[in-house]
C-alpha cells in the first residue's frame, strides 16, 4: 500500500481510506477503517449501482451510504475461498456486526460431497463476530494479512 493513495473516509472518518486509481476515470476506495467501499460508478441513477443492489442482501442495501460528492458506500464482501469469508451479520442497521469465517482445508471424508477441485471449505464453528470499527481485525481472523512464504 503507498502512502500517497490514503485518505479520510468520508463515512467513518478514519484515515485508512485506500484508494485506488484505474485509469479511466475509474477508480475505487475501500476504507480498512469501517470496511465499505464505492467507485467512480457507484453514483446517483447509475445502472452499475442498481445491478449492485439487485444482487445485494437486504441489509447491505439498508446500509448503504451516500456521501457528499453523491458516491455510494457499500459494505465490502470478503471471499477468500482459502481463507475465509468476511461479511454482514446482522438484522438492521442498528444490529450488525462483522462476521469473520475461516476456511479450512477438505478432509479425505470431506472430498466426495464437494464440487473437484475443490480445496478448502467455511468453517462455520470458527465463525466470529466484530464490531464495525474492527474490520481490519477481522480480516487479520481469516488471515489476509499474512504473506505466503
Ligand atoms: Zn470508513
Amino acid at each position: 500500500m503507498s502512502k500517497d493513495n490514503l485518505g479520510i473516509c468520508p463515512r467513518c472518518g478514519s484515515d485508512a481510506c485506500y484508494h485506488t486509481d484505474l485509469g479511466a476515470n475509474y477508480k475505487i476506495s475501500m476504507c480498512y477503517g469501517c470496511g465499505f467501499t464505492t467507485n467512480t460508478l457507484m453514483t446517483n441513477e447509475s445502472e452499475f449501482l442498481e445491478e449492485q443492489l439487485e444482487i445485494l442482501p437486504e441489509i447491505y442495501k439498508d446500509l448503504v451510504y451516500e456521501d457528499e460528492k453523491g458516491y455510494h458506500w457499500m459494505p465490502s464482501t470478503i471471499n477468500n475461498l482459502e481463507q475465509g469469508m468476511v461479511y454482514i451479520d446482522g438484522t438492521s442497521i442498528d444490529n450488525w456486526k462483522w462476521a469473520a469465517c475461516k476456511a479450512v482445508p477438505l478432509t479425505k471424508e470431506d472430498l466426495p460431497k464437494f464440487p473437484e477441485g475443490s480445496s478448502h471449505k467455511m468453517d462455520m464453528s470458527t465463525v466470529k463476530r466484530f464490531n464495525e470499527r474492527d474490520f481490519m481485525e477481522a480480516l487479520d481472523y481469516i488471515g489476509v494479512f499474512q504473506t505466503e512464504e
